[in-house]
């Protein structure tokens, strides 16, 4: 059954059409339902189109959260709808897209064998002695600038196996962050002894319908496509993945908040665990193959608010 996006209170239909009898040419009308409760119309965004809904999306207002997740999206059947499978694809795709180009600029981990040890030291005992013949048993071919990064080693590689690799990482820290968020709904606290579940009620919300959540989580990974707007200024990739990162975490606790309406903190420590989880496999797989990880050098990583920050400062300064 919909529901007003205003006040939550279910709803009839949403809307009630008509035809204009005297004029078949005007085809037919359309009167929003007023909500019996709040006395406002029921849901407004049936009469608005995309661009509408993507930008109040963006802006996180909740009623059009509320309009997609109950009054689009919802279904009895507990059965994704056919646009969110597709809307999955495109994140999943673009989503390696991002990941690539942020991964690619990261510096390589001190151990790797694709550091180019000698780069360091061959400059300082060139400088110092005059025999560098030595540095001449290393030949490195790449430009200064990528021979310390992920780059050096993912270049080395064919560039199909490239795109295989990051379509699996992203895959993979996917479900890291979808899976432990609908399993931690669907326990039921009353099953769980009598202090922990006083507990576990208290930070964790109950949800026992997996699908709405990742409808939800998946909805508000939408800020994920912002970047293809910036394709009109040069930016800086890795801080603007940065900022869209924190933006998509937003949404996402926004979404699950609006959605289970359990208030922010609950819905923040649900994203917090997901989003954790999320970085250990991705870091685990990254660290796994010999590629940098960007923590612990104080680059471009998530954790990279700085950079985040000058960039989103000089967007605005062009804007
Ligand atoms: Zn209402």
């Amino acid at each position: 059954m919909p529901i007003c996006i205003e006040c939550r209170y279910p709803v009839k239909t949403l809307y009630t059409e008509y035809s204009k009898a005297d004029d078949q040419s005007l085809g037919k009308g359309v009167r929003l339902t007023q909500c019996p409760r709040c006395k406002r119309f029921a849901d407004k965004y049936v009469e608005h189109d995309f661009v509408v809904l993507f930008i109040d999306l963006v802006l996180i207002k909740p009623q059009v959260y509320r309009h997609l997740l109950f009054n689009r999206l919802g279904r009895d059947d507990d059965r994704f709808d056919r646009s969110i499978l597709r809307l999955g694809v495109l994140l999943l795709l673009f989503d390696v897209y991002l990941t690539w180009a942020r991964i690619e600029k990261l510096t390589l981990p001190p151990t790797s064998p694709y550091l180019p040890a000698s780069s360091s030291l061959s400059l300082l005992s060139s400088t110092l002695t005059s025999s560098s013949s030595s540095s001449s048993s290393h030949t490195n071919t790449l430009p200064p600038h990528e021979a310390h990064t992920n780059a050096a080693l993912l270049q080395a590689q064919p560039l199909i196996l490239q795109y295989f690799f990051f379509l699996l990482l992203v895959c993979s820290s996917t479900l890291a962050f979808h899976l432990p968020i609908r399993l931690l709904c669907s326990v039921s606290p009353a099953k769980l002894p009598a202090p922990l579940a006083r507990v576990y009620r208290s930070v964790i919300p109950t949800y026992p319908y997996p699908t709405p959540l990742s409808t939800a989580l998946l909805v508000s990974s939408c800020t994920k496509l912002f970047p293809i707007l910036l394709i009109i200024w040069d930016y800086d990739l890795p801080s603007s993945a940065t900022a869209v990162s924190w933006a998509v975490i937003v949404n996402n606790v926004a979404a699950l908040e609006i959605l289970m309406d359990c208030g922010y903190a609950r819905a923040g420590v649900l994203v917090g665990v997901g989003a954790g989880l999320r970085s250990l496999v991705a870091n685990a797989v990254l660290t796994g193959v010999g590629l940098g990880t960007g923590w612990g050098d104080g680059s471009n990583g998530l954790g990279d608010v700085d950079g985040a920050v000058r960039w989103l400062g000089s967007v605005m300064g062009k804007g």
